[in-house]
């Protein structure tokens, strides 16, 4: 889609000449500027205090060294990056991604989204992203525990519980975040809620874990029924295996769904008799295994090398929760030829441009990431809430309110989409409601130079 506004265009094409190389961050930002030209229309402060100029760069962004030392006494080096985007509405918050091929790119474009995303939830939590390019993956416990301290011994000096929250994303679980907790405490000799996604001994919240993948499947719930649908009976493809990916199968499940695949990035399984998502957290989650041994536990189910083929699997819904771009265009073609009903994001950007196109303009149901997988920071801040008060809330409490908001979210970007003449388009309606948010707060709060 072109950005129809000439203010929008500008400051894009700015922002494309000044980082080129930085395709992932630049997608991003096209992806809300090409949404946004009715509103900028309608409010000329926008344009006249450059809110759209600000909004696209980072406040700040910190690269750094994070030297460790491997199991064979080695002394490894990788990059640590944290890039606070806008603390209008809030401290900072955002995870951690710690993979091979995170860099400033991809920590950007998920900082960008974050800034809307946490407006969205409606809580005070402003946008930022981290991360480092090292991979968790087939390391020691003790390599990945010298790492995170090392991580932290920098990291320290940027955050703290009312600058700026880190939590948990690709590669970063509760045995990471464990590791850098333990280092901050140790750095700073103080106990606050300075990481969400605790273990649930030292302050995390009830539901977390399972807060993006049922956050998710409550929002694909409440468009779908907004649309005289449901779960029940669908057959599902649930992207990726980890976090977000087991309770979305979980929920979908819970639902009346039935998760017929899943994958790595090496493979992808199908099981016609729906995947259990119990299998898969012990594959994952305790054995810090290969999806295909799930033929170990479940030998009739298939699986198939590589994972892109997952899309042509046929099914009803497609739920989305690996990593960015894994959805194109030749498999947005595919979802529609077999008649999909609805492809709700759990990722973030899985989609890419052009697979969108595919995707909206057949009809289907489209939910952008920063809308529906926000229940996982939602419940991060309702972790800050509970460690700010020093009290811990039931599962079932934390459960009702992500439900609420993932309810409101959903409602929040039907009527935004609505009110700018664009019904139904619950992508537009997420860039817009998430950005009205934070450009009223950036205006209240003046120039700041
Ligand atoms: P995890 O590290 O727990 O899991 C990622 C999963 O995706 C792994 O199974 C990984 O496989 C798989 N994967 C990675 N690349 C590919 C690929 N190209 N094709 C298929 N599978 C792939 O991460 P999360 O579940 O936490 O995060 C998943 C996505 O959800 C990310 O986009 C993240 O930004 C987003 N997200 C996460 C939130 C959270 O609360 N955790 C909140 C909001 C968004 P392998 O084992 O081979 O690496």
């Amino acid at each position: 889609m072109a950005i129809n506004n000439a203010y929008l265009e500008g400051v894009y094409n700015d922002l494309a000449a000044r980082y080129a190389e930085q395709s992932e961050y630049l997608e991003a930002v096209h992806e809300v500027l090409e949404t946004l030209a009715p509103v900028v229309e309608q409010d000329p402060r926008i344009e006249e205090q450059n809110i759209i100029g600000r909004i696209v760069e980072p406040e700040r962004t910190i690269i750094f060294r994070v030297p460790w030392v491997d199991d064979q006494g080695k002394v490894q080096v990788n990059r640590g990056y944290r890039v606070q985007f806008n603390s209008a509405i809030g401290p900072y918050k955002g995870g951690l991604r710690f993979r091979d091929n995170v860099n400033l790119s991809i920590i950007k474009f998920l900082g960008f989204e974050q800034i809307f995303k946490n407006a969205l939830t409606t809580l005070p939590m402003g946008g930022g992203k981290g991360g480092s390019d090292f991979d968790p993956k087939g390391k020691s416990d003790a390599e990945v525990m010298r790492f995170c301290q090392s991580f932290m011994t920098e990291l320290v000096k940027h955050i703290g519980p009312d600058t700026d929250v880190p939590a948990g994303d690709i590669g970063v679980g509760a045995r990471e975040i464990g590791y850098m907790f333990g280092q901050y405490k140790r750095l700073t000799n103080s106990w606050t809620g300075v990481l969400t996604g605790k273990g649930l001994s030292y302050g995390g919240s009830l539901a977390r874990t399972q807060a993006t993948g049922f956050g998710l499947c409550y929002f694909a719930n409440a468009y779908l029924r907004d649309k005289g649908m449901s779960f029940e009976g669908k057959r599902v493809i649930v992207s990726g295996s980890g976090n977000v990916a087991i309770y979305a199968n979980q929920k979908a499940t819970e639902l009346g769904g039935k998760v017929i695949a899943m994958s790595d990035s090496n493979g992808y399984i199908v099981d016609e008799n729906g995947i259990d998502y119990k299998v898969i957290q012990v594959i994952k989650e305790q054995k810090r295994a290969r999806i295909s041994t799930y033929l170990d536990y479940v030998p009739t189910a298939k699986y198939v090398e590589g994972c892109s083929g997952i899309w042509t699997v046929p099914v009803d819904i497609a739920l989305p929760c690996a990593t960015q771009n894994e959805i194109d265009e030749t498999a947005a073609k595919a979802l529609v030829a077999n008649g999909v009903i609805g492809v709700f994001e759990g990722s973030n950007m899985p989609c890419t441009p052009e697979a969108i196109a595919v995707i909206k303009g057949a009809g289907l149901l489209y939910s952008p990431g920063k809308a529906s997988n926000a229940g996982g920071v939602a419940t991060s801040g309702l972790e800050m809430s509970q460690n700010s008060e020093r009290l811990s809330w039931t599962f079932e409490e934390v459960d009702a309110k992500l439900q609420g908001i993932m309810e409101s979210i959903y409602k929040a970007c039907a009527d935004a989409a609505a009110k700018y003449g664009m019904e139904g388009d619950i992508q537009a309606g997420a860039n817009i409601a998430g950005f009205q948010k934070v450009c009223d707060a950036m205006l209240a709060q003046g120039i700041c130079y």
